[in-house]
């Protein structure tokens, strides 16, 4: 299946997939210096096969590398900054959150001389899936929350504008080597950033970069099941229509599909990437609930326009949970997909287990 025959209602991934128990296991020999060079490349090319092959299996259209060389969706991009020290974090006992992530302090002027690493993640992906896929970076205002002020930089909104020059950098590298659908990751803090200031950034990112697709996943968090901020897309409107993106990614199944109708108030032409899988939910989704729920988002976004996704990335779900969910997934756009073209879809493997 190349891109221009994706179905209607194409499934795919916000980024990362579920991080394999040995995986898990290797990153501690790693990290206490049990590895070599090759070793940690070797594990790493394992890591995305499998995330692949659930993928595959589980018969989503477009996949992702399941960002497994990133040991936590944005961890090892902090290594190709330069300009950057790090902070101990302000808690380490007790349970893992937003305030026992490392910090990092500018000292100099931040720049990345060597890219930001995801154009080997590119070139690993085309040799191990013939399928489409979407390669994902953490936004310019996400990197910055990890960001203190300091060195020339006043604060976080500044270093969060120095930063899109970079992810620019690195979008057009990957556009270069063949990449066809990017997306930009943004935890949305309201706090932080006017809406009108949020697109500029964004846009920066992808100025001239010539791909099939520009995605923008915005969400409200997913660390150990915490959101960040208050749940609400509605302070984007209408804002967030004049972006450069041709899609936007949405969380609704963990708000128990809130603000479905906002496309059609807003006459939003982009398309909706819908999240209909509750990451925040230890139970697996039936593919009726997972059709209801994209019944529902049909109500307000043309199906031609309409993507299907799970709320987040799958990084903090054990792998049998996070495969379980995107069978459903599959299983519940299959039937939708029935009752609207009529014709007979196929069925997904059941029963299989990670
Ligand atoms: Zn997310």
């Amino acid at each position: 299946m190349t891109a221009s025959t994706l179905p209607i209602l194409p499934t795919t991934v916000v980024g990362s997939y579920a991080i394999p128990a040995w995986l898990w296991a290797a990153y501690e020999k790693i990290e206490a210096g049990g590895f070599g060079r090759m070793d940690v490349a070797e594990t790493e090319n394992d890591a995305v096969a499998t995330a692949v092959r659930d993928q595959e299996r589980a018969g989503v259209d477009v996949i992702s590398d399941g960002e497994m060389r990133r040991q936590g969706f944005i961890v090892s991009i902090f290594k190709y900054f330069h300009g950057l020290k790090p902070i101990e974090p302000r808690r380490k006992v007790g349970v893992l959150s937003y305030d026992g992530h490392v910090l990092y302090e500018p000292v100099e002027r931040i720049s990345a001389p060597d890219g930001l690493g995801t154009v080997r993640e590119l070139q690993y992906l085309r040799q191990v899936t013939a399928r489409p896929f979407k390669i994902t970076l953490p936004g310019p205002l996400t990197l910055a929350t990890q960001i203190t002020k300091g060195g020339p930089y006043r604060d976080r909104v500044e270093v969060a504008t120095d930063l899109a020059p970079i992810i620019n950098r690195e979008l057009r590298a990957l556009a270069a080597g063949g990449a066809e659908n990017l997306q930009i990751d943004d935890v949305y803090q309201s706090f932080m950033m006017e809406p009108k200031r949020l697109v500029e950034l964004y846009d920066r990112c992808f100025e001239g970069v010539a791909v099939t697709r520009r995605f923008w996943h915005i969400c409200f968090g997913t660390l150990e099941g915490f959101g960040f901020g208050e749940r609400t897309y509605r302070p984007l409107f209408p804002m967030i229509s004049s972006a450069s993106a041709d899609q936007l990614v949405f969380e609704f199944a963990n708000r128990e599909m809130a603000e479905t109708g906002l496309w059609r108030e807003f006459d939003c032409p982009k398309e909706l990437g819908a999240g209909v899988l509750d990451l925040k939910n230890f139970y697996v989704e039936s593919p009726e609930l997972v059709a209801r729920r994209i019944r529902r988002m049909l109500e307000s976004v043309p199906a031609e326009r309409l993507w299907i996704n799970p709320d987040c990335g799958l990084a903090r779900l054990p792998r049998h949970l996070a495969f379980a969910k995107l069978q459903a997934l599959v299983i519940g756009t299959r039937q939708v997909r029935q009752e609207l073209t009529g014709r007979a879809e196929p069925g997904c493997t059941t029963g299989e287990r990670a």
